[in-house]
């Protein structure tokens, strides 16, 4: 089966967010253990505009007040910034005739860098977690994404660096995978561009 479509991760794929605390996480943290999983959950698959909003959802009785939430956001934010890879191996899939897709697990906030950035242009199809109330490694999500390409699953090709997400959901869904890791040795991919479209993976049809 050719490859007709890219499905790209966001962090630590096209974009590196940085070292630093995380918000969500840490907010996460303040809660009650038993209460982990569901939130992190929530944070990935609702649409809360702010982590102001998440943190009155959950009202933890003890840790900072929302603003030190804020401030981390904002400091993380700051810190994003896209591979220098990144844009020209869009641009390199869509003249080659492929069609691209975006599918990020993310909270509603980290959506502005990708239309900061103008990454959204390099994209038919944008997938985020938040606002579709799914999240990688559920099949619906990557069955999603098909559906919104208007390819099937088989014809697909995922490409991100957390192996649980973007490699074995995706193959669990039926799509090709590709695992990236920028700054370690064991991978399918260091970098995108040449690497990624001299891949056998890629030029099997
Ligand atoms: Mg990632």
């Amino acid at each position: 089966m050719p490859i007709r479509g890219l499905v790209f991760d966001l962090f630590g794929t096209l974009v590196t967010r940085g070292p630093g605390p995380r918000a969500y996480r840490e907010l996460v943290l303040t809660l009650p253990p038993w209460k982990w999983r569901h939130a992190r959950h929530l944070a990935l698959t609702a649409e809360f505009p702010t982590i102001s909003a998440f943190h009155a959802h959950f009202r933890p009785r003890r840790g900072p007040a929302p603003a030190y939430f804020e401030r981390l956001v904002a400091a993380g934010m700051a810190k994003i910034r896209l591979y220098d890879d990144s844009i020209p191996t869009l641009a390199r899939a869509r003249a080659e005739g492929l069609r691209v897709a975006l599918l990020s697990n993310l909270a509603s906030p980290y959506k502005q860098p990708v239309f900061e950035l103008g990454l959204d242009r390099h994209f038919d199809v944008l997938v985020f977690s938040c606002e579709v109330g799914l999240a990688k490694p559920e099949r619906r999500i990557y069955e999603l994404v098909a559906d919104k390409l208007e390819l099937p699953a088989s014809e697909l090709l995922m490409i991100g660096d957390t192996l649980r997400d973007d490699v074995r959901g995706a193959k669990a869904a039926g799509l090709s995978a590709l695992h990236i890791d920028r700054d370690g040795a064991r991978a399918d991919l260091h970098g995108l561009g040449d690497e990624l479209f001299a891949h056998p993976v890629l030029n099997r049809g």
